[in-house]
């Protein structure tokens, strides 16, 4: 297909759950319809959206401890946005293959977090109605193999809520395109298409792909870790590298009905392992993920080695940023553990104490590393304060955005195709509109 003389009015790279999330919304919430989306591979979705590159999770806020409370306040507006879609959708998904629900449970082991997780309650509680705190005895009722072989001494407390979501986030960008298309049958899909380059060009981008130029007024690089080199081909985000943290995970027999979840490092921007059940077969439970760094944008593709190191950046600074966070002595202890997780043999046997914080009689033999499987979180460094950024980062420019998406980007996909919504119509300027109104009775509703 040559696309020499296509000239669009938005253009998103990337076929993830971020740029169909987008797709979505301006196809069905703004009058723009002269939109194109581009995916250098075959289908959507196959990158960290893949349902078994991530923890398939629609991370609320109430049971990850790492989260404050302003934090959480946020990411649950938005992960409601991506629940009342899915609530939605319902009807159109009979075979139940978008979402499947569990309950989900942050679990405290001993005296110190006990007491921690009791104190962090009131404000959550009051942010999510539906969560009640648990003691032992209830604990072993809902998930009975976390007291199995326990000491009975042991203090345990939870949080819990019936309403944990298990989302095949790959489906969900389906899902987001066949209502694009629905809406607006012109839509321009590119797949197996890749943007190789982009320059401005008066008013508007020229990007060069493998099989054509494409032109458009406003740009949405919706390319997990790669919008950063894009980013940085145009000259934004110079201070900005990333630490693409790979995520692993074991794979065994049906050990939790629910989601359990340890409690969290303060210093980590990562998930603290958790258990959950496999979204198409709650008769796997999976454990998971691991934090290991790795030197590619995109896990499993080498040819994302030299593209890490572009968009890491040559000079001094980054390396010292990344020299002060990896040597941080939490971050250090965390990560070098992550390391041998990896390793054949070993790893297992090490990897199963971490289970057995959840579930203390499982056995070796029922534990099995799933070969293959785990994206990575492009995590955002920042070279000016030599930190670590938590979560999502974005970058607006000239008519242009970038979404750089580590966990819980998929969850915050929808309240990220609002924000950019509306700042794509006001780069389009005055005859176009955003129907906020429409899109707020949709998805405002909260759990
Ligand atoms: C181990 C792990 C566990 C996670 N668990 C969760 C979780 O439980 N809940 C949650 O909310 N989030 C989770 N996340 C994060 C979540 O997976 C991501 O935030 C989300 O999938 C990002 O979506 P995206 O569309 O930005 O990126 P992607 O899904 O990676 O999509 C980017 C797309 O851009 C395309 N692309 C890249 N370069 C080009 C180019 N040059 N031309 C054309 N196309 C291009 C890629 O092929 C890809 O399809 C997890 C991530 C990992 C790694």
């Amino acid at each position: 297909m040559n696309q020499t003389d296509e000239k669009y009015e938005v253009l998103i790279v990337g076929g993830g759950v971020v740029g169909t999330a987008l797709l979505y919304t301006l196809s069905n919430y703004s009058n723009i319809r002269n939109i194109c989306l581009i995916e250098k591979y075959s289908d959507f979705g196959l990158v960290n959206s893949a349902s078994y590159n991530n923890s398939q999770t629609l991370h609320f806020g109430d049971i990850e401890t790492n989260y404050t409370i302003e934090k959480a306040r946020k990411v649950k507006a938005m992960a409601d946005m991506v629940m009342n879609y899915l609530e939605r959708e319902k009807s159109n998904d009979p075979a139940g293959k978008l979402f499947s629900k569990f309950s989900k449970m942050v679990l405290a082991v001993g005296s110190e977090q006990v007491a921690g997780l009791r104190k962090r309650y009131p404000p959550f509680g009051e942010l999510f109605p539906k969560l009640k705190i648990i003691e032992k005895e209830e604990i072993g009722t809902i998930e009975p193999r976390i007291l199995e072989g326990r000491n009975p001494d042991q203090e345990l407390l939870a949080l819990l809520t019936e309403d944990g979501y298990t989302v095949d986030f790959k489906k969900l960008c389906h899902s987001f395109v066949d209502n694009s298309l629905k809406k607006n049958p012109l839509l321009s899909i590119h797949l197996n298409t890749r943007l190789l380059k982009v320059s401005k060009e008066e008013d508007h981008y020229k990007v060069v792909t493998n099989t054509g130029e494409i032109r458009a007024k406003v740009l949405v690089i919706a390319a997990g870790g790669h919008s950063l080199m894009i980013a940085k081909s145009l000259g934004y985000g110079k201070n900005l590298s990333i630490l693409s943290m790979a995520g692993s995970f074991y794979t065994g027999p049906k050990v939790l009905n629910g989601k359990v979840y340890t409690i969290q490092q303060p210093k980590l921007p990562f998930a603290a392992i958790h258990g959950d059940p496999e979204v198409h077969n709650a008769e796997v439970t999976r454990f998971g993920p691991t934090a290991m760094p790795i030197f590619q944008l995109e896990r499993h593709n080498w040819r994302s080695f030299g593209e890490y190191w572009k968009t890491f950046g040559l000079g001094i600074k980054p390396v010292l940023s990344l020299v002060k966070i990896l040597f941080d002595r939490t971050i250090f202890a965390y990560v070098f553990t992550n390391f041998l997780y990896e390793i054949p043999y070993f790893g297992k046997r090490l990897f199963i104490r971490e289970v057995r914080k959840i579930v203390p009689s499982v056995r070796l033999s029922e534990l099995r590393f799933a070969k293959g499987i785990g994206g990575t979180r492009p995590q955002i460094i920042n070279n000016t304060t030599k930190k670590l950024e938590l979560g999502e980062a974005k970058l607006t420019g000239d008519n242009i955005i970038f979404n750089i998406t580590p966990s819980p980007g998929a969850s915050t996909c929808l309240g990220n195709a609002y924000t950019d919504t509306a700042k794509i119509v006001e780069f389009l300027g005055a005859e176009y509109k955003f129907d906020k109104e429409a899109f707020e009775n949709d998805f405002f509703k909260p759990s």
